[in-house]
């Protein structure tokens, strides 16, 4: 694709900008300005909702909600599935707007496109596959019903990482489950939710079955929604620090919530790992969304005796990427989401590097215009160094050694995260007990990405609550309804 000016600027007026409230389009009087990262220039100006029209999101919502639950599966089903169809028709747009808005190089954006529809096309088929049971109760006679039903209406809260999948990761399931839903993306990322809802309508979604709000003020425009009797789930990705607060919001009205938090995956290579996997499998790992990814692997636990060569290629790999703007032909590292980013990456390589680290590549940022950071390799780093405790959220590497199985583990699961972990290692037994033994919702076992939407993707301490996507995830907007049938 050859993005001229002129296509990024026809593609961004395209974007609805409103509150999208009741299948209108609502006009705010102020605006949130968007920025793209490579350049640090205004793209466009969205509305900025008030806590009186979060308010009125979560009515019109509520408003729907009865019909959306009564409304077949199959035509629920049905309209996914066009929504689907429509993504696809229009992944060229997406790409280039989650380019424009979030940084990451256009390739990816597309990659990101494909995985956001795939919820889609996987909830339209579970929407009819939702059901109960019958059974017999064991002292006989009574008779045991479970039916499945929406939850009611859904609240979702979404990060600017992934500006598309992780809104699809919860539309899906809560369209399929007959759930309505108000949804607020980040602040830095409105646009590809905005032309999204654009997209669900032309799909056929009724009015008010997904609402979009936008909004400089986070906290105070959901706060009245969490606690607002008539809403009935809260969904949220992002970071753990806000996932806490919300959580407790959530507790007034014993909400059903979903939480997708932080992570800090380790990568561990055993010394049987086979090393060109391994380091194809880091390079994903790592270098997938420029790093700003919950899943990326955020500490490399490699065995003594493979970590030098471990760590000379993969610096080689990493220090031979193209950095750049993502619209730009073979660009593979776009830039962060902003200057914070980019302040707390360096924060964290040189406090590694006060603490005895060795730069191998990168470690310093690239250019005089956005927010770019080299991709960055750190050896010998000490595990009480910052770096292995909070997450990077950018394109550095730090390895550290262990010598042995207990030794890797008891470093693995040395954090208050638990979301993924990446094992290498070609002994089907190590690998088992490894996969068994490591504290995480999801383990990539000689593989560096796990995503997929036909498994179920999520966290456990502290990277949070419930899993999106696989069978499991359609059952987070559903509850469980059991009726005793007395046989006379
Ligand atoms: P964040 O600061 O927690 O923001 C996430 C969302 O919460 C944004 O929409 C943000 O809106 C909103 N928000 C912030 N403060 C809020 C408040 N007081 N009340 C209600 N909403 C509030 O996280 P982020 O920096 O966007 O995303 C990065 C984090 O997300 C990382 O920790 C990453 O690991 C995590 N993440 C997890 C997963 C997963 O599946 N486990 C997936 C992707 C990302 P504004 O930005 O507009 O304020």
């Amino acid at each position: 694709m050859t993005v001229t000016a002129g296509t990024v600027s026809a593609l961004v007026d395209s974007v609805p900008k409103g509150l999208h409230i009741g299948g209108e389009w609502v006009p705010t009087t102020g605006g949130v300005e968007v920025e793209n990262p490579a350049t640090g220039e205004v793209l466009a100006t969205v509305a900025d909702a008030t806590p009186e029209q979060g308010k009125q999101a979560l009515d019109a919502a509520v408003t729907a909600q009865k019909d959306w639950a009564a409304t077949d599966p199959r035509v629920r089903g049905e309209i996914l599935r066009k929504a689907f169809e429509l993504l696809q028709q229009r992944a060229d747009d997406f790409a280039l707007l989650m380019t424009l808005e979030m940084g990451k190089p256009l390739a990816e954006a597309r990659g990101e496109v494909t995985y956001g529809a795939e919820f889609f096309r996987w909830f339209s088929e579970e929407a009819v596959r939702i059901a109960g049971r019958y059974s017999v109760a064991p002292s006989g006679g009574t008779r045991l019903l479970t039916m499945k039903q929406p939850v009611g209406p859904a609240f979702a809260i979404t990060p600017w990482n992934f500006p598309l999948a992780m809104g699809t990761r919860k539309i899906g399931p809560a369209i399929a489950a007959g759930c309505t839903m108000v949804i607020k993306p980040a602040a830095q990322t409105p646009l590809t939710t905005l032309l999204l809802a654009q997209v669900l309508v032309e799909a056929g979604v009724p009015a008010g079955v997904v609402n979009v709000i936008t909004t400089s003020s986070s906290g105070r425009v959901s706060e009245p929604i969490i606690r607002d009797p008539r809403l009935r789930k809260l969904t949220f990705t992002g970071s753990t620090e806000v996932g806490r607060r919300l959580i407790e919001q959530s507790a007034q009205q014993v909400l059903k919530v979903s939480m997708e938090l932080g992570g800090n995956a380790p990568f561990v290579v055993f010394g049987d790992a086979n090393l060109d996997r391994a380091v194809d499998g880091a390079m994903l790992a790592k270098m997938r969304n420029i790093g700003e990814a919950c899943t990326a692997a955020n500490r490399f636990i490699v065995h003594e005796s493979v970590a030098e060569e471990f760590a000379a290629r993969l610096s080689e790999r990493m220090g031979a990427m193209k950095v750049g703007p993502g619209i730009d032909d073979g660009v593979q590292v776009g830039p962060l989401i902003d200057q914070a980013a980019i302040d707390k990456v360096t924060e964290l390589v040189s406090d590694a590097t006060d603490a005895g680290a060795t730069v191998l590549t990168g470690g310093k940022t690239v250019g005089d215009k956005g927010y770019f950071y080299a991709p960055t390799v750190l050896g010998n780093v000490p595990a009480s160094a910052r770096v292995f405790s909070e997450e990077i959220f950018g394109p550095v590497a730090p390895v550290t050694t262990f010598t042995t199985d207990d030794e890797a583990i008891e470093l693995a699961n040395r954090t208050e995260f638990g979301l993924v972990a990446y094992a290498f290692t070609e002994n089907v037994n190590r690998a088992f007990r490894v996969a068994e033994a490591l504290e995480t919702g999801m383990v990539g076992l000689n593989q560096g990405i796990v995503s997929n939407p036909a498994a179920p993707f999520g966290g456990v301490k502290a990277s949070g609550i419930g899993r999106e996507g696989g069978a499991e995830g359609i059952e987070e907007y559903l509850e469980t309804k059991y009726v005793g049938i007395a046989l006379g």
